[in-house]
């Protein structure tokens, strides 16, 4: 039987369309070459030109669109000179965020073969871990709403119960899967600051309750000063890792930047009911309407949600084709014949993308 997918493609601003368009095109091409599943799109129009034309960022209308969906593809949404009346910034994906309870930042890092990386990797070694970075409350819990007097400024770390069992509950699941596929051997490390914190003491224990529960799955804790030093010197080690949104969101840049960059670098948001899958780049407005952008993080963002859906609704062929789209992307990466300008290349957009359909077919 077939299942059909809708599919709120958010294509947001800069280089957003530019990016988004590809993708969906692949997606379209991928789902129309299989008997099990079907996809259709709807346009979702939010982000800050959207803003600056309509005095709405996020119009209910296309949070409509993103609740029914089954999924939701975002590019990346904001503009330096576009803001609020508050002067700050215009930031949907995390409104979105918030109105979903998208509580899991799943963020993979990858090292493959041939892929250009700042760490100097011992031979034959990869790298493959997944951080996954709470994304609703933690240190940025107060999110423009800090107290500051004169003289003192204060903002508040939340951890709840209800958050951070759903969070470590989904991190061992993540494991497990991960496991199951042969991916990786099955562990949890969760990523705290329980020697100075009583909240992160509170984090852990919550971790350890968790763990407690797959006795199939390793569990360990590491400080996240000490992570950030292990990410570079033995990044290998790691399989998922689970931690409070300003350490996962510190952590992630790190992890981009030693897959060699934002053009690489793909992310999910996930709750239970719904999912958001985006690039961890922004708008990139300095070279947005050249055809130029490099258009990988957003189609590793695209093979994560076929990987989801596929997961969520028993679906393999669904999952098979988010490991065949990710595996086209590193073919092509491994190659390096066609790649855009962050990555060394002179290719566009549309070659590289072109690029990645060409390895898939
Ligand atoms: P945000 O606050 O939305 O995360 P940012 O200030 O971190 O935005 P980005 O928009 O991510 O900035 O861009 C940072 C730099 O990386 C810019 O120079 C941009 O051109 C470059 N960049 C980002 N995404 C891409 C991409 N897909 N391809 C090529 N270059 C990119
Ligand atoms: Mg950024």
């Amino acid at each position: 039987m077939k299942h059909t997918f809708d599919i709120a493609v958010f294509e947001g601003d800069g280089i957003g369309p530019e990016i988004t368009q590809p993708t969906v095109e692949i997606l379209q091409k991928l789902a129309g070459q299989s008997d099990a599943y079907e996809l259709t799109f709807k346009d979702a129009p939010a982000g800050a030109a959207h803003y600056a034309k309509t005095g709405a960022s996020l119009p209910e209308a296309s949070m409509d669109i993103a609740r029914q969906s089954d999924a939701i593809l975002l590019s990346a949404m904001g503009l330096p000179n576009v803001r609020y009346d508050d002067g700050t910034e215009i930031s949907p994906q995390i409104d979105l965020r918030k109105a979903l309870v998208l509580f899991a930042g799943v963020r993979p890092v990858t090292i493959k073969a041939g892929q250009t990386t700042p760490l100097n990797l011992p031979a034959g070694r990869e790298v493959d871990f997944v951080l996954i970075r709470e994304s609703t409350e933690g240190l940025f819990h107060t999110q423009g709403r800090g107290e500051v007097t004169k003289d003192e400024a204060r903002e508040t770390l939340l951890i709840t119960r209800d958050i951070s069992e759903k969070l470590f509950k989904f991190a061992f699941d993540l494991a497990k899967t991960r496991k199951s596929t042969g991916r990786s051997p099955g562990k949890v490390t969760c990523v705290d600051k329980a020697n100075v914190f009583r909240a992160f003491a509170f984090f852990r224990e919550m971790f350890d309750a968790e763990a407690a529960k797959h006795p199939d799955i390793a569990a360990d804790h590491a400080y996240v000063d000490a992570t950030a030093l292990w990410m570079v010197q033995k990044p290998w080690d790691f399989d998922v890792m689970v931690t409070e949104n300003m350490f996962g969101d510190i952590l992630s840049d790190l992890g981009a930047g030693l897959m060699g960059g934002l053009g690489l670098a793909p992310s999910a948001d996930i709750g239970l009911d719904h999912a958001v899958f985006q690039p961890c780049h922004g708008s990139a407005p300095d070279i947005a309407g050249q055809n130029a952008a490099n258009p990988m993080a957003m189609i590793l963002s695209a093979a994560m949600m076929l990987d989801w859906l596929g997961l969520r609704y028993d679906n393999p062929v669904m999952v098979a084709d988010g490991v065949r789209l990710r595996e086209a992307v590193e073919t092509v990466v491994a190659k390096g014949a066609i790649l855009t300008r962050d990555l060394g290349g002179t290719a566009s957009t549309t070659q590289a993308a072109d690029a990645v359909w060409g390895a898939l077919a």
